[in-house]
């Protein structure tokens, strides 16, 4: 079965850029961890599932041996330069197409196009509503615009409002949760309003337009991607369950909500994708940060979701080794689920490769219209 799943070229329908220049280790291992900086004195980020998951799978692509302690894998990557080690994670990964979220990349980092070539898959971008709507606010203060050519009623009802082209995308991404208010106005123009006052550039923090947002985006009809769960420090994962989501995601319908990450909540996403017909899911991010123990993560959220509606993400950033990781684990998860379901007699082992391939990519390609 791993045979099989490393022959399929997995579609990655969120992840993000790579970072172009080369790391020391302190800086190497803050990209290694969700919170804002490495370990304390005394605490290493490679003394983790991912930082080991790393060292038994990334030292091989550089052309040192599995296990390679720390210091000597950072060396052969300084000796390599990023370009390099960029170019051979992001071609390990094997994937035929990468959906790339250009929002939050507050350093330099690959565009869509540079990252597809490394790949060697086609690359299209998942426009993150929050920036096109700092964009507006920006671009609005210099036109002297008004706050409602983003509001409820104006022609066309689209965030980038009539003078721009909409984006080419097959999808958004939103941070957002809730319902259409007046009030999302309101919202806009206190957005307009920190435009002004040079708070450069300005940026969308505000419930109100994150729901606003989301619902510009189920009217455009194209997929909307939430991150759910575990995810930046700064989320409070208090309110990260997404059966919180459930009344907009049930109200949005057809329009196809695509819910991110999920851990630890990935059960309560599997409940969704079982009960809303438009709702999908993954396991993105969790699968490297849960290393050795990720192929339980994978078997728990397929144990609800239709396997129809459950997709491949890597949501990899900064390190090009977190896309290999990410496809690498995920494979040798999803495949020892399928051949231990094989070897008990739950499904053949043809229904185990057609079901490989809906997750690996045809899941993907069906609900973003990929070619
Ligand atoms: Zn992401």
């Amino acid at each position: 079965m791993l045979e099989y799943l490393e022959s399929l070229r997995l579609v990655d329908h969120h992840c993000h850029g790579v970072l172009g220049e080369d790391l020391g280790r302190t800086a190497f291992e803050a990209m290694l961890t969700e919170a804002e900086t490495a370990g304390p004195p005394g605490v290493s980020m490679f003394d983790t599932q991912v930082g080991f998951a790393l060292r038994r799978w990334c030292p091989p692509v550089l052309g040192l041996d599995a296990h390679a302690e720390p210091e000597e894998y950072l060396a052969r990557r300084a000796e390599l330069g990023a370009a390099e080690v960029n170019r051979r994670f992001l071609a390990a990964a094997g994937l035929d197409a990468l959906c790339v979220d250009t929002g939050h990349t507050p350093r330099a980092i690959l565009e869509p196009p540079g990252l597809g070539r490394l790949a060697g898959a086609r690359a299209h971008e998942i426009v993150r509503l929050e920036s096109v709507a700092e964009r507006v606010a920006a671009d609005g203060v210099e036109a002297a615009g008004s706050p409602a050519r983003c509001g409820p009623g104006s022609t066309p009802r689209t965030p980038w409002g009539p003078s721009r082209s909409p984006p080419t995308g097959p999808g958004w991404s939103c941070r957002a949760r809730g319902r259409r208010t007046r009030r999302s106005a309101g919202a806009a123009g206190r957005l307009m309003r920190a435009a002004e006052s040079g708070d450069d550039p300005p940026r969308v923090c505000d419930e109100i337009l994150h729901r606003f947002l989301v619902w510009c985006a189920v009217d455009a009809g194209l997929p909307v991607q939430f991150h759910v769960g575990y995810g930046d420090a700064d989320a409070d994962l208090r309110r990260g369950d997404p059966l919180l989501l459930i009344e907009l995601l049930r109200a949005m319908d057809p329009v196809p909500a695509m819910l991110l990450h999920n851990y630890p909540f990935h059960r309560n996403a599997g409940y969704l994708a079982q009960v809303l017909p438009n709702v999908h899911v993954d396991a993105g991010l969790a699968t490297h940060n849960l290393g050795h123990r990720s192929p339980a993560l994978i078997a728990e959220l397929l144990e609800l979701a239709p396997f129809g509606k459950v997709l491949y993400s890597s949501d990899a950033f900064g390190l090009a080794e977190l896309y290999h990781l990410g496809a690498l684990l995920f494979r040798r998860g999803l495949a020892g689920f399928l051949a231990g379901g094989a070897e008990d007699g739950a499904w053949t082992a043809r229904d185990a490769e057609r079901v490989a391939g809906l997750v690996a990519s045809g899941n993907a390609r069906r609900v973003y219209g990929l070619e």
